[in-house]
């Protein structure tokens, strides 16, 4: 039924092409919000609210300027990275050093030049996953070196082609040191050759629209479950995207397709078991908040939470699940897809990351998956101007809809469910997946390690 004509293109056509990027925080954040809020009505879900919960620090892009000011005047394109710190308006004018990758040798050869300039941070072009995490976890030591040289700020040559401009976080939503903005690729090259040549000044500008602690909100959605509504299968995607697209692959395919497949349920004159609760969580592009505000608000629930499913990976056709650290959820999950066995979502890996909503149910011990997807063309347009309604393939969007439609009606229905984990089991899942490091490199582990985040017992 998932495969047949249903209102999915036309939901995510309308969220990317008249909504529009919708940064956490934003008037067009909260609109799609409550656009979703009366489709989930319509849809016939039996409940549809929103919760609010806590932003810690607001962040908003404003205007990027950089340009070339000695030898020759150049104008540069360049955008902010989010939370990047913002410049006095007309700017800072200072020297450039081209700093290679960041290394601490490299810090330590370029030396005294440091203090007071703008750092040029090489960068390779992103193709994988892989790339992308690396990314990810150079940046955190690089903004500490350059904040103890010293610095004025950090502009980044951009890892994309053709001139591709993104937003790029480096910080889990706490405000930068320094100012920081990602250059064109082109641009950023120019002036690596320009400052390896001869001194170099550069003009750079940041603003953006900061402030204190705000609230946000989640959209929730149910189907009532038949025999256990007291029991949840919860499936969750973002609704939140950076602003330069209209966030079609990150992640609005994925809002339309849960949006899709509650419609289906409720047409179905049938319930599943277990109550299925569909999450729309804002805040994850600055730190996954909205899925933190839930588990927080929900906590007296948790034990009954029987599985979170989290989908936020674009088109590209579902693969498998990451079982977040947890091989005994192996036999549920492959025996709840045993339906759409041909679609090739079999593989099933037993990791862990940092990265999206699934991250604040594992630390709660919450059996998670997140859907895995072949790449296709989600990483060349990865939170940049090019992730518009035009990229997403809807044939794959609807087959996807299929296989999760399937999942979450079998972990609903499953007789059996897995256990909820107690903290020491929690800890030896990120021991063993190499998850705790990456919370150390991300500065996410002192919470953890305090208890001010994740389950405390
Ligand atoms: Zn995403």
């Amino acid at each position: 039924m998932m495969l047949a004509a249903t209102p999915v293109e036309d939901d995510l056509r309308h969220l990317c092409d008249r909504i529009g990027g919708r940064p956490t925080g934003s008037r067009a954040c909260d609109r799609s919000v409550d656009w979703f809020l009366e489709k989930f009505r319509q849809a016939g879900a039996d409940l549809a609210w929103t919760e609010p919960f806590p932003v810690p620090h607001r962040w908003e892009g404003d205007r990027t300027a950089a340009r070339v000011v000695t030898p020759e005047e150049a104008p540069l394109d360049a955008v902010a990275m989010p939370y990047s710190a913002t410049t006095p308006k007309g700017g800072l004018e200072r020297d450039v050093v081209f700093i290679g990758a960041g290394s601490a040798e490299e810090f330590e050869r370029a030396g005294a030049r440091l203090r007071g300039a703008l750092l040029l941070l090489d960068s390779k072009v992103l193709v994988t996953f892989e790339d992308l995490f690396g990314d990810y976890l150079r940046m955190p030591a690089i903004m500490q070196r350059a904040e103890a040289a010293g610095a004025a700020g950090i502009l980044v040559v951009g890892a994309r082609d053709r001139h591709l401009l993104y937003r790029h976080i480096a910080t889990f939503g706490w405000p930068a040191p320094l100012p920081m903005a990602i250059l064109a690729r082109e641009d950023g090259l120019r002036l690596a050759r320009m400052a390896q040549e001869g001194r170099v000044r550069l003009r750079l500008e940041v603003a953006a629209r900061t402030g204190p602690a705000y609230r946000s909100r989640n959209l929730l959605a149910e189907i009532r479950g038949r025999d256990r509504p007291e029991e949840i299968v919860l499936a969750g995607a973002h609704l939140d995207s950076w602003d330069l697209g209209t966030g079609a692959l990150d992640n609005g395919a994925n809002c339309a397709m849960l949006l899709d497949i509650a419609r289906q349920m409720a047409a179905l004159g049938t319930r599943p078991r277990r109550t299925v609760r569909f999450a729309l969580f804002t805040g994850e592009e600055q730190g996954m908040f909205g899925s933190l505000g839930y588990v927080r608000a929900h906590r007296p629930e948790l034990d009954r939470h029987a599985a979170v499913a989290i989908f936020d990976i674009g088109t590209g056709r579902f693969t498998g699940f990451s079982l977040g650290g947890r091989e005994d959820l192996r036999p549920q999950v492959a025996g709840a897809l045993r339906g759409v066995e041909g679609y090739g979502a079999g593989r099933h890996t037993a990791d862990a990351f940092v990265g999206t909503d699934n991250y604040d149910f594992l630390l709660e011990g919450v059996p998670n998956l997140v859907a895995s997807q072949a790449q296709a063309n989600y990483m060349e347009n990865y939170h940049a101007s090019s992730d518009t309604f035009d990229k997403a393939d809807l044939r794959e969007l609807k087959v996807n809809g299929a296989i999760a439609a399937t999942l979450l009606w079998g972990l609903a229905e499953s007789p059996e469910r897995p256990a909820r984990q107690g903290r020491a089991e929690i800890a030896e899942v990120m021991r063993r997946t190499g998850l705790a490091d990456q919370m150390k490199t991300f500065g996410l582990w002192a919470e953890w390690e305090k208890k001010e985040r994740g389950r405390p017992d």
